[in-house]
């Protein structure tokens, strides 16, 4: 069965896109068959995955305006995943859609014919929590919120979580929380290790146990268009994402 994530924190910054590419190429390296569809208007999981953002191809845009489908749109790239990119034209498509009915099910009605295509599919949502974002909520079984262990972190998340409860009252009852995920982690800072213990006193389990540890080698990669498993294999975010897709396999 196809398990479709949302990759979700409306704070920008905090390794949504980092996540998504680096998450989408280990499972690809693993043996699953992965889906990455970028929702975020600033198209940065296209331009890290190595796919031109400005070329004349269909994008999610189309796909949510149904003037094309996951199949039509989609790219193989590099590091054995599909793509389905995305670049400002998404703006257009999300004020497009304010009016339409069934406005929140776009994607989910989309990615129904491709399912059978994919093991895992990866939503990579834009740092607010508008209809795109909604849209990746929707058509999700779960959701990953990647965070930096700082003090206004938590803040946000309170916010994020009242969203999450809407979507599962409403349109997505059997949407549940896949994890928390600590990202550009620095063991050397207090505050870090603070924040961190406060996150697993109330998540619990729902912190995954992998960490992603600050490395330049994630930030380095996408002006290669690269996830960091083919631009440096052996580096220690290339091996942390690995980890990572390990840990949810075994869940
Ligand atoms: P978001 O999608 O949430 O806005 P990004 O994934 O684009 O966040 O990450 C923001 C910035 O931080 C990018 O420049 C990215 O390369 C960098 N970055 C993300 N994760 C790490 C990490 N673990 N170590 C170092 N830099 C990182
Ligand atoms: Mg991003």
């Amino acid at each position: 069965m196809t398990d479709t994530l949302a990759i979700t924190n409306q704070k920008g910054g905090v390794g949504k896109t980092t996540t998504c590419v680096n998450l989408a190429a280990s499972l690809a390296r693993l043996g699953k068959r992965v889906l990455v569809v970028d929702m975020d208007p600033q198209g940065n999981a296209t331009t890290g995955s190595g796919v031109d953002k400005h070329a004349d191809d269909p994008t999610s845009c189309e796909v949510l305006l149904g003037q094309a489908t996951i199949a039509e749109a989609a790219h193989r790239v590099e590091a054995g995943y599909d793509l389905v990119p995305a670049n400002g034209d998404l703006t257009v498509a999300e004020v497009r859609l304010m009016e339409a009915e069934r406005r929140e099910y776009r994607l989910q009605e989309a990615l129904a014919p491709a399912r059978e295509s994919y093991d895992h599919i990866l939503v990579d949502c834009p740092p607010s929590l508008n209809l795109l974002t909604v849209n990746g909520l929707v058509a999700a079984d779960g959701v990953v919120i990647p965070m930096q262990c700082e003090y206004y972190a938590l803040e946000g998340l309170t916010a994020l979580m009242r969203t999450i409860e809407s979507i599962q009252r409403g349109p997505n009852p059997k949407l549940r929380i896949s994890g928390l995920l600590r990202t550009m982690f620095d063991p050397r800072n207090r505050l870090s290790g603070d924040v961190s213990e406060q996150l697993t006193g109330h998540f619990g389990d729902r912190v995954f146990r992998t960490v992603i540890p600050r490395n330049i080698r994630l930030a380095e990669a996408p002006s290669f268009g690269q996830p960091a498993l083919l631009y440096d294999a052996s580096s220690r975010g290339a091996v942390a994402y690995l980890a990572l897709a390990g840990e949810m396999l075994r869940r």
